[in-house]
């Protein structure tokens, strides 16, 4: 009998974090047999570990030492994974360029990529990285751990930001370190996207830590030993946690990609990039071009269904199957105040809040297993592809 060979698919995900993780689980546990025999996956990430991010104001505070876990133990064994930093993607010859430590750079084939290379701390305010410590990168939320153990008791340990990140970073901080004092600073008011009774709740929280909240006080410069204000005021920082916005890697616009004006590859409602469709876009690093894509925002909690909806995209292209539209919405905002303490607040699908909330040690345990489930699911994605349960879009937004 005389058998056609068939020619072997190329899937390359750059990027392990959460999006990544679970693109490539599910893709690869969704695979049939036949399929499995053509498609390839190799995961392009700089190191071989799973960074959690979620956790990086635990590490600051030395709550835990490590946010690390081995990538072989939640990545689906069929992936290759492919240590170093892609460092341009051109569509048109459909290969990735890959810078490697200590080795020279390759160029990777792919017939579908996976662009998910998430965010990283945004240094806008002058010193950040000089006399701060970037508490959205794992080097700078490192550093910001040996800082404070360094500066020892009556240390002012000064945290910018007020957003969900700030209020944790300061929380988690003040529990650990008791004799220091803990001052959170932000330019506007504190979560400010968050109902009265929920912003009045969590500053009672922080209060009741230890911590000093300075709501309108705009750092625009940050010393050696001190933070400059837009007032001209001066205020001592022995350490400064430097935890507001994210930005995005620049790869997709110096690969000549389309992206937004802050440089995140943007995608269509089945999450195809706008002029390259066999470049699916997920988490951090993407914008939805599309009304669908409205509400999303960076998060953990939107990467992963985007993880899983661009396994889904790459899945139906390879089969040549329709591609449906995304429908992704919001459960709940979790956010943590040290271990002891946590507010939820449940959220309709928009993300938008609803009057419902959960506080107090329940709170707590609730944001835990939240944190724990972020890494679990994706792997357990291996073997359950589908695992992760994406909760349904706004509904004036579900397009069939
Ligand atoms: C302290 C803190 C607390 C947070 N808490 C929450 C929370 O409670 N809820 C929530 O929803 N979100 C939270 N977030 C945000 C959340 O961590 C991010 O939104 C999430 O990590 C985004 O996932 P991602 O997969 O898009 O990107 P990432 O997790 O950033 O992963 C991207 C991966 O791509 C790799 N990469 C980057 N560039 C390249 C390249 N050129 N080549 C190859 N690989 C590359 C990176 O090294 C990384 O491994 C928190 C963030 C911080 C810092």
């Amino acid at each position: 009998m005389n058998s056609t060979p068939v020619e072997p698919i190329q899937v390359v995900v750059v990027g392990a974090g959460y999006a990544g993780l679970l693109a490539a689980n599910r893709l690869l546990g969704s695979l049939s047999d036949a399929e499995t025999r053509r498609v390839r996956l190799t995961v392009i990430n700089p190191t071989d570990q799973f960074v959690e991010r979620i956790r990086f104001h635990e590490l600051a505070a030395g709550t835990r030492q490590s946010a690390l876990v081995p990538l072989d133990t939640v990545l689906h064994p069929a992936a290759d994974v492919l240590v170093g930093r892609v460092e341009v993607i051109d569509p048109d010859t459909r290969t990735v360029q890959v810078s490697r430590p200590g080795r020279s750079e390759i160029s990777v084939h792919w017939d579908h990529l996976v662009y998910a290379v998430g965010s990283k701390a945004s240094a806008a305010i002058p010193g950040s990285r000089e006399n701060g410590f970037l508490l959205g990168d794992l080097d700078g939320a490192q550093a910001a751990a040996d800082a404070i153990r360094r500066s020892g008791d009556g240390a002012r340990i000064v945290v910018i930001g007020g957003g969900f990140t700030g209020v944790e970073a300061a929380g988690e901080i003040a529990e650990q370190h008791p004799r220091s004092s803990v001052v959170l600073m932000c330019d506007g008011a504190l979560v400010p996207t968050m109902r009265p009774a929920a912003r009045r709740s969590l500053t009672k929280g922080l209060r009741k830590l230890g911590v000093e909240i300075h709501e309108r006080a705009a750092v625009t410069w940050i010393e050696p030993g001190k933070v400059v204000l837009s007032n001209g005021q001066v205020e001592k920082a022995d350490v400064c946690v430097v935890a507001t916005s994210f930005t995005a890697p620049d790869l997709a616009r110096t690969s000549g990609l389309a992206v937004s004006a802050d440089g995140r590859l943007r995608v269509d409602a089945e999450l195809r990039g706008l002029d390259t469709p066999r470049i699916v876009g997920a988490g951090d690093a993407i914008v939805v071009s599309d009304p669908l894509g409205d509400h999303l925002r960076m998060g953990c909690a939107v990467a992963l269904p985007l993880g899983g909806k661009a396994a889904e995209t790459v899945l139906a292209q390879i089969r040549g199957e329709e591609v449906k539209p995304l429908s992704i919405g919001f459960q709940a905002q979790c956010i943590s105040l040290g271990r002891k303490r946590g507010y939820i607040q449940i959220v309709h699908a928009d993300d938008s809040p609803r009057r419902l909330h959960l506080g107090g040690r329940l709170g707590a345990r609730v944001k835990e297993s939240v944190c724990k489930m972020s890494v679990a699911i994706p792997a357990k994605e291996r073997v359950k592809p589908g695992a992760y349960p994406t909760p349904k879009g706004p509904k004036q937004k579900i397009r069939s």
